[in-house]
């Protein structure tokens, strides 16, 4: 999509900090870290949030979640929070489907 940042980030329009890259997914850390680590994954396809996902795209996004814990596993993450905020609401800013990866604090819960 052409006016999406993330989709150029994928495409090497905007740079952006590569943690993994594969034929249909993406990773790059967060340009405003919450915690020590804080990477995003996303999917190559342009899905706006996850209320507009159908059902032929639920492999694809279940597999956002393996290869967040695939990267976790290299850089030896035991444990690490995944979030996905879903419409402006709760705070989605950027409107292309992404895991937010975080790792290497103490956190709380319930997330304020
Ligand atoms: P959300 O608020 O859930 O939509 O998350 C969007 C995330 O994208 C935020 O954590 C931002 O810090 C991050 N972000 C925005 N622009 C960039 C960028 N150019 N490179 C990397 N991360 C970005
Ligand atoms: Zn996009």
């Amino acid at each position: 999509m052409s006016d999406c940042l993330f989709c150029k980030i994928i495409q090497g329009d905007i740079p952006g900090d590569k943690v993994y890259e594969d034929e249909n997914y993406y990773a790059f850390n967060d340009i405003n870290p919450q915690a020590p680590t804080h990477f995003l994954v996303v999917p190559k396809k342009h899905i706006d949030k996850i209320s507009s996902m159908g059902k032929a795209d639920q492999e694809l996004i279940g597999g956002l979640f393996t290869i967040a814990a695939r990267i976790c596993k290299q850089k030896s993450i035991s444990d690490f929070r995944l979030v996905i905020n879903n419409g402006a609401g709760v705070g989605q800013s950027v409107f292309h489907i992404h895991l937010h990866v975080l790792a290497g604090r103490a956190m709380g819960w319930p997330p304020g």
